[in-house]
């Protein structure tokens, strides 16, 4: 079913003390809307954080990435087993910055997507266009592209497991923001092409966030948008009253 979804990515930042103090803080807030929050600690801090807010939160502690193998000689990697070993059931999956400084391609990513279903883990699939692209008005080829190498070998089943989410590269961690109507004529762009292949109920049922400098000042005006289901958040998940701002902007 479509939900709306607040996931904040804390990417490489936090030490397990100062996660401690993140929690405690988001922890110390309140929630007014009916979104689903979600928090991305870094890999090394994700059983503090599921041991802290597992009962009463409402906080689900999810991962920024992982391995596609079971098991084996991945050094430094992490596998969707171990991550369900420590409670997660959520990962982060094609973001950004691990297609550009990890050379995370769409062929690795399908790998990465079928592991994290067959272990019964919900993904997060990230993916959007450079300001190269838009540019030159490539964005919505871009896009199609980035999905369908990575996702349209599946069957409709499998995307009761996947959260989509738009963040077009210039506007992550620039401070520059896609507008609420470049951001829904992308989402709509998105949603058709979902549709054109698997169907109204599909594409219906199918959450797309938004990623890209959201902000408690612009967060309302995008979420209203009606193919915006939420947000995927940087920077500000990285303090709990601005992350907060925008879990209560629905
Ligand atoms: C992100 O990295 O997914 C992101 C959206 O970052 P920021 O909100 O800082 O732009």
């Amino acid at each position: 079913m479509r939900k709306n979804i607040v996931a904040g990515n804390w990417k490489m930042n936090n030490d397990l003390a100062q996660t401690e103090t993140l929690i405690t803080d988001l922890k110390a807030q309140t929630q007014t809307s009916n979104a689903e929050v979600m928090i991305a600690p870094t890999a090394t801090n994700l059983w503090q954080a599921y041991q802290t807010l597992k009962d009463t939160s409402g906080i689900e502690v999810i991962a920024q990435n992982m391995h596609f193998a079971e098991n084996g000689a991945y050094t430094g990697e992490v596998s969707a087993a171990m991550l369900k070993s420590v409670g997660v059931t959520t990962v982060i999956l094609g973001h950004s910055e691990r297609r550009e400084y990890f050379n995370e391609t769409d062929a690795l990513l399908a790998k990465k997507v079928d592991a994290a279903l067959a272990n019964d883990m919900r993904t997060i699939f990230c993916f959007g266009e450079e300001l190269a692209d838009r540019k030159a008005g490539n964005e919505e080829a871009v896009v199609e592209a980035q999905i369908k190498n990575a996702l349209f070998h599946l069957g409709a089943d499998a995307f009761k497991n996947i959260v989509l989410a738009y963040e077009p590269v210039w506007a992550i961690g620039t401070g520059e923001t896609a507008s609420p109507e470049q951001a829904q004529d992308m989402h709509a762009f998105i949603r058709k092409t979902l549709a054109d292949t698997y169907g109204a109920e599909v594409a219906d049922n199918m959450s797309i966030l938004y990623g890209g400098s959201v902000k408690p000042a612009n967060a309302q005006e995008i979420f209203s948008k009606p193919d915006v289901d939420g947000g995927l958040i940087g920077g500000a998940a990285l303090k709990a009253t601005d992350f907060y701002a925008i879990v209560n902007a629905f």
